[in-house]
């Protein structure tokens, strides 16, 4: 009875914070992209207007193209600024459009601001899907994009790049988006404990994944717990680097004993690691995924083997968790690691920049 109370409460605390999180979306026109590590510096953005979250500025910086800003409709310029609100040393900027609307796009102003004024230095007139400005080498806090006239519709615009050579100043790296979720219509967790960089007291450290405990079934938006039967996918095309096909289970005597030395020192043990039965794929450009708890592995994932994005790897479960050692359900979940360049992606993030960069790193669906 408890347990189900539990679970009913768990839902509507998942079902509350995703449409908290989709509201403060919604209002933004402009924000702060700040992803600690993993962006050169955190910088101010603002847009003109924003259609909607689905379609707010933060798309024009996350170095994903099937992603993009939408203006409202309206009669009036819109334009886009970027405001690191310090110096930078900048001689190139990149724009992009989805391929249906450039062609709608007649000309467009690059502009800084000088003595509080916007200047224009750059002006195109010949725009392009995808468009590269060297510019003068400047030294600017603040710069702008100036769309003067309207489309007599919804602007978009898919990314807005700004560089010092080739170092990219105001975006993710790219090699941080573009994974699919390695869960068919998997439930993103949203609750600050699922996510990467949260306290783990009790293992004397830091959550270094996310859970995955859900499928959301559209329409109804219904969560289903993710059993034995459901299975995880490739979320890129990589290499397959660890397959635990001789994985021994613990029984109650060395999950206990584990336990207690996981607590009393910040280490974990080959073969004994509470991840239990795991993959690991590479996927190139120092971006690594691991899975954890899997209950079966499938059977061409071996070692060496080359994984195409979307490829079936093998089961959800609870291995390496008390309920495996029980023989229970217990605890069924994936628990899903991106590394990256050897730390684990999320370290040092609050939980909000955590899930925000989640949602980048896997394709909206
Ligand atoms: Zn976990």
């Amino acid at each position: 009875m408890k347990l189900k109370y539990f679970k009913i409460i768990l839902i509507a605390f998942l079902l509350i914070t995703s449409v908290n999180a989709e509201e403060k979306l919604e209002s933004e026109v402009r924000g702060i992209f700040d992803f600690g590590i993993y962006t050169t510096t955190p910088f101010h953005y603002e847009v003109s207007s924003s259609m909607s979250g689905k379609y707010g500025a933060f798309y024009l910086f996350d170095s994903n193209v099937s992603t993009q800003w939408m203006s409202e409709k309206s009669s009036k310029p819109a334009w886009i600024l970027v405001d690191f609100k310090e110096k930078r040393l900048m001689n190139r900027v990149e724009i992009s459009f989805p391929s249906w609307v450039y062609r709608e796009v007649k000309s467009y102003s690059i502009q800084v601001n000088v003595w509080g004024n916007w200047k224009t230095i750059l002006k195109n007139q010949k725009v392009k899907k995808d468009n590269s400005h060297f510019l003068p080498g400047m030294d600017a806090s603040q710069i702008r994009i100036l769309f003067p006239e309207t489309i007599n519709s919804h602007l978009s615009v898919s990314d807005f790049k700004i560089f010092l050579e080739d170092a990219l100043l105001n975006g993710l790296n790219e090699h941080l988006t573009g994974h699919i979720f390695p869960i068919v219509d998997g439930q993103l967790p949203s609750e600050s404990y699922s996510l990467p960089g949260a306290p783990r007291a009790y293992r004397n450290g830091f959550h270094k994944g996310l859970d995955i405990r859900f499928t959301k079934l559209n329409p109804n938006s219904e969560l289903i717990p993710l059993s034995k039967e459901t299975e995880v996918i490739a979320t890129a095309k990589g290499k397959i680097i660890r397959a635990d096909w001789n994985y021994i289970p613990m029984n109650l005597e060395e999950f206990e004993k584990q336990k207690e030395l996981t607590n009393q020192h910040k280490v974990t043990f080959v073969d004994r690691d509470f991840g239990g039965r795991q993959i690991w794929i590479d996927h190139g450009n120092g971006v690594i995924t691991s899975f954890n708890h899997l209950s079966s592995i499938e059977s061409k994932v071996k070692v060496g083997t080359k994984v195409k994005q979307g490829q079936v790897l093998g089961k959800v479960g609870n291995s390496g968790l008390k309920g495996e050692v029980e023989g229970s359900d217990e605890g069924i979940h994936l628990h899903f690691e991106i590394w990256y360049k050897g730390e684990f992606l999320g370290k040092g993030l609050k939980a909000d920049q955590s899930y925000q960069l989640l949602q980048v790193f896997f394709k909206p669906y």
